[in-house]
C-alpha cells in the first residue's frame, strides 16, 4: 500500500552547499532599517559594534545563492539532512485523501531548527576574532542552540532568558549550562535596560523585547562581545533555508511537490526556512503554492498587527524595522509556546505577507495541544508547542481536503521536539490550560507605541 518510505533522506554528497536568498526575487524590496536615534537609514558600520561583517553583508545581499562555508557544511553533517517524513498514520486517522509530509527539525542536538543559524553565526564571529556572544532566549531553544554552537567554536556565551521561561523551564537552563553558557533571568539587575524595567515593575516576567535590549546593551558595552539573534533578521532566515532546500531535494526523489506549505511563526525563521525555496518557484515560475504562517491567537502579529516601522525591542536600542508589529511595548500573555511570543516579525515574511504572497492564521493554544497529542499518538513524535501550531493547521487543511475530496500535498515544518515542554503538556492533560486572549485595550494601547515615521 505504501508507495514512498516513511522517511526520505539525502546522502552527504547530495546536501545543499548554498543557502537561498529570497531578496534576489522579491517583487518589492525591503524598506531599509532606520537608526533608532537619527531615524535615518542605517549604514553597515552602525551595526559593526554588535555583528560581524560577513553577517552584515548577508543582511543586505541581493545574491540569489550564498555559499555555505566548508566548516559550517561539515558541522551541519552532524545532524543534517533532517528527515522528510510521510505522515501515513496521521492521514489514516484523519481519513484524508491529502498526502501529508513533514520535515523534522527535532533531530538537531538542541532539539529545534535554531542550530541551523547558530552554527554559521558562531563561525563568522569566531572568524572575526570575537570571544563572547550575548543573546536572549524566550522558550530556551535559541539559547540552547547558541550555547552548543559557541562551544563548537570555543566562544563564551551569555544568555538573557525571559524570566517566565526561566521559571517554567529549569531543564532548558541546565542544558545551556551543560554546554558552558551563563544564563541570566531577564529583566536582570546587570544592565541599564533591565534595571529600568525592574524599577517600573519588580515582578516583571520579562519578554523577548526586554531580553533583546539587555543582550544588545551587553554586546555594545563590551568590545570582545557580539550579539546574536535567533530569528527575524535576514541572515538568520537565509541560514534556515537549508530546511526548504533539503525538503525540495527530498520531495524530488519521490516525485512530489507541495500544494500547501505550513510553518509556525514567531519571528518567522522556520516558516521562512521551509517555504522560501518553494516561494522562489511561485515568484519566478508562477507555481501555484499556498504558504501559511501560523501564529498564536495570544500574540497575533500578522493577523492583528500593523505593517509599520517599529523597534525590535522594548528599550528602543535596535534599529527601527518595517514589519508587522503589535507595538514594541506589547507583552503577550504567558502562553506555553514561548518561542512564538514576539511583538514583531521578520521583515522578509512581513513584506511577502503584505504583498499577498503568503497567508497567515492565528490559532488558540487548547486546539494546538489537542492537535499535538493527536500527532504524538499517531506519528509517535511529541512536538514542541510552537511546532504544534503548524500541525493544527496541517490537520485543518487535511480535513478540508477530505470534505472537498481533494488529494493535495501538504508539507509542514515540525520545528522541534517537545521533550523540554512537558510542563506545558502537564497543564493540558490536567485540564488547567487556558485559552488566553490579549485584551483589545492592551493591544490598542500597545499599537500606540509604534513610532511615527514619515
Ligand atoms: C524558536 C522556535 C520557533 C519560533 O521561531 P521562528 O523564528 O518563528 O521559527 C518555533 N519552533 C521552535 C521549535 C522554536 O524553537
Amino acid at each position: 500500500m505504501r508507495r514512498v518510505p516513511y522517511r526520505i533522506y539525502l546522502s552527504e554528497n547530495e546536501l545543499p552547499t548554498m543557502w537561498y536568498n529570497i531578496q534576489a526575487d522579491m517583487p518589492n524590496p525591503l524598506k531599509p532599517p532606520l537608526h533608532p536615534v537619527t531615524k535615518k537609514p542605517i549604514r553597515p558600520e552602525d551595526l559593526s559594534p554588535i555583528f560581524p561583517k560577513a553577517l552584515i553583508e548577508q543582511e543586505v545581499s541581493r545574491e540569489r545563492y550564498i555559499e555555505i562555508p566548508d566548516e559550517v557544511q561539515e558541522l551541519y553533517k552532524l545532524f543534517r539532512p533532517s528527515p522528510l517524513c510521510r505522515a501515513y498514520r496521521l492521514e489514516k486517522q484523519l481519513d484524508t485523501p491529502a498526502r501529508i509530509y513533514y520535515k523534522y527539525e527535532g533531530v538537531t542536538p538542541s532539539g529545534s531548527h535554531k542550530l541551523n543559524t547558530a552554527i554559521p553565526q558562531a563561525y563568522y564571529n569566531k572568524l572575526e576574532g570575537i570571544k563572547r556572544l550575548a543573546t536572549e532566549t524566550g522558550a530556551g531553544q535559541w539559547g540552547s542552540a547558541l550555547s552548543i554552537a559557541a562551544k563548537m567554536f570555543g566562544l563564551e556565551c551569555t544568555v538573557y532568558m525571559v524570566k517566565v521561561s526561566y521559571q517554567q523551564k529549569p531543564y532548558r537552563k541546565l542544558l545551556m549550562e551543560s554546554y558552558g553558557a551563563t544564563v541570566i533571568p531577564s529583566p536582570s539587575p546587570y544592565t541599564e535596560a533591565g534595571r529600568k524595567i525592574l524599577e517600573q515593575n519588580p515582578n516583571s516576567l520579562g519578554s523577548l523585547g526586554i531580553a533583546i535590549s539587555e543582550a544588545v546593551e551587553d554586546a555594545v558595552s563590551n568590545d570582545n562581545t557580539n550579539y546574536a539573534l535567533g530569528s527575524v533578521l535576514n541572515h538568520v532566515i537565509l541560514h534556515q533555508t537549508i530546511i526548504g532546500l533539503e525538503a525540495k531535494l527530498q520531495m524530488e526523489k519521490i516525485d512530489e511537490y507541495p500544494d500547501i506549505i505550513i510553518g509556525c511563526c514567531g519571528g518567522g525563521s522556520n516558516f521562512a526556512g521551509i517555504s522560501f525555496p518553494f516561494l522562489m518557484d511561485k515568484i519566478r515560475d508562477g507555481k501555484n503554492i499556498r504558504a501559511i504562517a501560523v501564529e498564536p491567537a495570544a500574540c497575533p502579529t500578522l493577523t492583528k498587527g500593523r505593517f509599520a516601522y517599529d523597534y525590535g525591542d522594548t528599550a528602543k536600542m535596535t534599529p527601527i524595522i518595517m514589519m508587522y508589529t503589535l507595538g514594541h511595548d506589547f507583552v503577550p500573555p504567558a502562553i506555553h509556546a514561548g518561542g512564538l511570543r514576539y511583538h514583531g516579525d521578520s521583515p522578509l515574511v512581513s513584506q511577502l505577507y503584505h504583498d499577498g504572497l503568503i497567508e497567515a492564521r492565528a490559532v488558540h493554544q487548547k486546539e494546538v495541544f489537542e492537535s499535538a497529542l493527536l500527532f504524538a499518538r499517531t506519528e509517535g513524535l511529541l512536538p514542541a508547542p510552537e511546532s504544534a501550531h503548524a500541525i493544527k493547521v496541517a490537520i485543518d487543511e487535511a480535513i478540508r481536503c477530505r470534505e472537498a475530496g481533494e488529494s493535495k500535498v501538504i508539507l509542514f515544518n515540525l520545528s522541534g521536539h517537545g521533550y523540554f515542554d512537558l510542563g506545558a503538556y502537564e497543564s493540558y492533560l490536567s485540564n488547567t490550560l487556558q485559552d488566553v486572549e490579549y485584551s483589545d485595550e492592551i493591544l490598542e494601547e500597545s499599537l500606540k507605541s509604534i513610532p511615527e515615521i514619515e
